[in-house]
């Protein structure tokens, strides 16, 4: 299939021809001629899949033919959850809508409100938004909703995750009834078909696995390890391993700062990036780790989003994400371009639940190795993929056991090593049994290239209205595959 073929104008054409797409992606083959043609939709795709794409071309095709949006209103809004994704979605507005005559602007929180009313005071055909900046422009009058005619809420379920859910919410009751509406989310959970439900007038659904299904592969391994100890466990890898870039990720921003003060006292150069950071300095961070300035780069989930970088070769769990997708999606950011990758998660005895809940959603035990000097005096339990973990499998604290890592363990009681840690390692297959989780990833990097005003060619929108046929709703549409993340941001 070409992009020829999808019912898209000739400015569109010529813009993704001068992106170098050969041929559209499975969710733009199927999003493009479904959103033309006037219907809701409710797809399953991750960033990586080209969905970006997905949504702006036929977002610009259908805004190409309607008169210019009056001043403080928009006529196609896109929610995003992050100040990056707002960044990236709106360089695709631009990269792809350079050869039409559209006006766009993205807002986000962390920057002055003041230049972004001003961009809105003459009114924008598309505006890219994260939700509390949004609302704060609305409350100020600088956006009216009235003349919204596409909403597009973006990567839902990382909204829904970050504690946006009012702010949807508000958001969906500020618009006018009759609309085209456009959800995009990773993950389908209750929270999420609710929200649909309550959104969506009879959509389309689409579902679509990662881009590149070729086996690339991540060789996943975990470390088990106490709590007090991964710090240094982590200093002991980056060294013997030779790690020059190495993603780590910590679930809280409390603790990505603190660990880039203990890998820093090492003389190991790292930076945090969280959204306690500012866009400056989260800017910053990156581009020194893409560099190579900085070794370790240190991101919270909700701050990893959105981050595009090519050719990672080591990914590591400092803690194990709450949210089991998580987990595929930060694996997902090795091993791309059919490159192979390296995750390495260090486990504690205490997020037995959190590796549990990972295996059974990537229907795979995970294989252990211990590091030699870092053997955990608290035993990591076997996990159960198969049923959720029950309070029998969470770690006891044992009568002779202390917060000093004096616990019982029958394994290691007589034989740790005292000094620091050797290279040689053993492995505990016996007790993770003997699966090797895999995930695929795939990336096609393109860099933006920014490109301002073009000819004011208007194209007609005749897309014919002939329904589509609708899939069933489907269950649970979180599977290993489909959440294995497959892009390069
Ligand atoms: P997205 O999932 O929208 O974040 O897109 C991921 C990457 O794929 C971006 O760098 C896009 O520029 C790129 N991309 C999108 N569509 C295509 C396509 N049809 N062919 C090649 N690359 C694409």
């Amino acid at each position: 299939m070409t992009f020829d073929t999808l019912g898209l104008s000739e400015p569109l054409l010529r813009a993704v021809k001068e992106k170098g797409y050969d041929k559209p992606s499975p969710i733009q083959a199927k999003a493009i001629p479904a959103v033309l043609d006037g219907h809701d939709l409710m797809a399953s795709a991750q960033t990586g899949t080209g969905k970006t794409a997905g949504f702006t071309l036929p977002l610009l095709h259908l805004l190409a033919d309607k008169p210019a949006a009056n001043s403080n209103r928009t006529l196609a809004l896109v929610v995003t959850p992050t100040r990056e994704l707002a960044a990236q979605i709106h360089e695709s507005v631009l990269d792809y809508g350079k050869h039409l005559n559209l006006r766009s602007t993205v807002v986000f929180g962390g920057v002055k409100i003041n230049p972004q009313m001003m961009k809105l005071r003459r009114g924008v055909e598309i505006l890219v938004a994260t939700p509390g900046r949004l609302l704060d422009l609305h409350k100020q009058n600088a956006i009216n909703f009235n003349d919204v005619e596409v909403l597009v809420l973006d990567e839902a379920d990382r909204m829904l995750d970050m504690g946006f859910i009012h702010d949807i919410k508000r958001i969906i009751s500020l618009m006018p009834k009759k609309r085209q509406n456009l959800l995009f989310s990773a993950t389908f959970s209750n929270d999420i078909r609710h929200l649909a439900r309550g959104l969506l007038n009879n959509p389309v659904e689409i579902d679509v696995a990662p881009q590149n299904t070729t086996a690339t592969k991540v060789e996943q391994k975990i470390h088990p390890v106490d709590k007090g100890r991964k710090a240094a466990l982590l200093s002991h890898l980056i060294r013997h391993e030779g790690w020059h870039q190495a993603l780590v990720f910590s679930r809280t921003k409390h603790g990505a700062n603190k660990l880039v003060k203990l890998l820093e006292r090492d003389d190991i150069h790292a930076a945090a990036i969280h959204g306690n950071k500012s866009q400056a300095q989260r800017t910053k961070a990156l581009t020194e780790f893409k560099k190579g300035k900085v070794q370790i780069l240190v991101a919270t989930d909700i701050a990893a989003r959105g981050i595009d970088i090519d050719q990672l070769p080591q990914v590591v769990n400092f803690d194990l994400p709450n949210v089991p997708e998580d987990y595929v999606h930060r694996i997902g950011r090795t091993a791309r371009a059919g490159s192979s990758g390296h995750a390495v998660s260090l486990v504690s005895a205490d997020e037995i639940k959190q590796l549990s809940d990972i295996e059974r959603l990537i229907n795979n035990k995970i294989p252990r190795e211990e590091v030699e000097g870092f053997e955990p005096d608290h035993a990591l339990p076997e996990s159960r993929s198969g049923h959720r973990p029950t309070r029998s499998a969470q770690p006891r604290r044992s009568s002779q056991g202390n917060r000093n890592g004096q616990g019982r363990n029958p394994r290691h009681s007589d034989n740790k090593p005292a000094g620091n840690g050797g290279q040689r390692r053993r492995t505990s297959q016996q007790r993770a049994g003997n699966g090797n989780g895999n995930g695929n990833g795939n990336g096609n990097g393109n860099s933006n290239v920014r490109s301002a005003n073009g000819n004011n060619q208007r194209p007609s929108n005749n897309g014919n209205n002939q329904p589509r046929p609708q899939k069933a709703s489907s269950g649970n549409l979180i599977e290993p595959e489909r959440v294995v993340r497959s892009g390069n941001r």
